[in-house]
């Protein structure tokens, strides 16, 4: 769960990639980083904290540059914090390398044992490290590629790093005259790519080329490495996987409702997730109420479907973030209480049926329907456009650990008694997969329990 943004082509990269990342705020809050190059040498600015706050226009004075990377982080694996903010930079046989990472790696235990073993030593602690460690320790040149003249040199030892690497990975490499972008062969995470007039942009989210006035240009397929340099584009199909797997909570809760990721809308995707949640409806009620803002989205989708106007009962207060980030339970029961206030013009002696996208460790839900009963809601329906999360995620996006996941404890009766409504229901996992376009392209481990790649022991002991 993180969110990286990419730009070759602009005098002064750095505010693009500022910007850029400011619009991929939500993807992560715990840092922030630029890494930009003027063609001779990368600068790095790092620092905690959301974008606007943390980085300062003196931060970026002195590091213009053409090229650049960004990235915000949100942790999922190593150690939170400063000290694992990305981009990460080190000098390596391609001279100094930046890189920026949305993913996990499910085999960097292994391959960390290994270089350790090789007398590699670490600087940080999280499975991003080992896309430069492993630079300069092999050369590969995948089957039935052929490299232009351009890249024989050096992309050898970039493919060779693809090559150990398993798992999910979109990640933007910048060299001090290069912008590599490359996605895994599955798919997990989205990575697209924009223009503007000479300029070539990668980013999570297509939502990062709108603040820029840039255009969405295609998606970087899975399996294939993008180079940028001043030569032009090209691309290479480094490996054709049996099968896709993008993160189907992509389209729940993690990227915004105007992104284009996925080759869809998620907009479009979220609203179906409400249309369907309300064809499985059996009570009635006088209004439905969204969670704001993840719930907005399916909200409305069930709204229109079901005939039962939409209030806005909560309202939120938008200089608080996202309650899931602070680190225990206590915080996030006190940030829950910040962010939304109920509106009790709406909720009077009213029959709710309260929409939020997911359900995970129970503590949100359980709130917002006190919330609602206080301000004089009759009847509290809550209703969870997406299936109970039994499994945490292994491929970049921070779910709790098992125990912590409260549908792997408890039935859906007891888990609607823990939180207080009148009646709980999800949406079915086949009611999910109908609304995506074809879903066995996608990975929805957290929601079936069926994990496309296989995780080593020592990373799954992790979560
Ligand atoms: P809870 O059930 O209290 O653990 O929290 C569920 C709420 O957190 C949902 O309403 C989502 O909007 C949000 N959420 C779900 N998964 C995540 C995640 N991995 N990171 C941040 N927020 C999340």
């Amino acid at each position: 769960m993180c969110g990286i943004f990419g730009i070759f082509g602009v005098e002064n990269a750095e505010n693009y990639a500022f910007y850029g990342i400011y619009a991929l705020q939500h993807r992560g809050q715990e840092s922030v980083g630029i890494a930009v190059s003027d063609f001779e040498n990368i600068k790095l600015v790092k620092k905690p904290g959301l974008v606007l706050s943390a980085i300062r226009k003196e931060d970026l004075e002195g590091v213009s540059g053409f090229l650049a990377i960004a990235h915000v982080r949100y942790a999922t694996a190593g150690r939170s914090g400063d000290f694992n903010a990305q981009p990460f930079l080190k000098k390596t046989v391609l001279g100094e390398v930046a890189v920026a990472h949305n993913g996990n790696l499910t085999n960097f235990r292994s391959l960390k044992e290994e270089l350790l073993r090789m007398g590699e030593s670490f600087e940080y602690d999280s499975d991003t490290e080992l896309f430069l460690s492993l630079i300069g320790k092999g050369k590969e040149v995948p089957k039935g590629i052929t490299l232009h003249p351009e890249d024989r040199e050096y992309l050898p030892y970039l493919f060779y790093v693809l090559k150990k690497v398993s798992g999910a990975y979109s990640v933007l490499f910048l060299l001090k005259d290069k912008l590599i972008a490359v996605r895994d062969p599955y798919g997990f995470r989205p990575l697209l790519m924009g223009r503007l007039k000479n300029a070539v942009l990668f980013a999570s989210e297509s939502c990062a080329f709108d603040i820029l006035g840039a255009e969405l240009w295609r998606e970087v397929k899975p399996g294939e490495l993008i180079v940028v340099d001043k030569k032009g584009i090209r691309s290479y199909l480094f490996s054709q996987s049996p099968k896709k797997a993008m993160c189907i909570f992509e389209f729940v809760y993690f990227s915004k409702p105007e992104s284009f990721i996925f080759n869809d809308w998620v907009y479009t995707i979220r609203k179906k997730m409400g249309e369907v949640l309300a064809l499985e409806e059996d009570v009635s009620a006088d209004v439905v109420v969204p969670v704001p803002d993840s719930g907005v989205v399916p909200a409305i989708g069930f709204s229109q479907k079901s005939g039962i106007p939409l209030e806005l009962g909560l309202i939120r207060n938008h200089y608080v973030g996202r309650s899931f980030i602070e680190p225990t339970q206590e915080l996030r029961d006190v940030r829950v209480l910040m962010k939304l206030n109920p509106n009790p013009s709406v909720l009077k002696n009213k029959r709710v049926i309260v929409i939020d996208d997911s359900l995970v460790r129970g503590t949100t839900s359980k709130k917002i329907v006190s919330m609602l009963r206080k301000a004089g809601a009759k009847e509290v329906h809550m209703r969870i456009a997406s299936p109970p999360v039994i499994g945490p995620c292994y491929y970049g996006i921070d779910t709790p650990t098992k125990e912590e996941l409260i549908a792997t404890k408890f039935s859906v009766e007891e888990i609607a008694k823990f939180i207080g409504a009148d009646s709980l229901r999800y949406l079915s996992l086949e009611g999910l997969r109908s609304c995506v376009e074809d879903y066995r392209n996608f990975c929805d481990a957290c929601f079936s329990g069926v994990y496309p790649i296989e995780v080593e022991p020592e990373v799954e002991r992790l979560r």
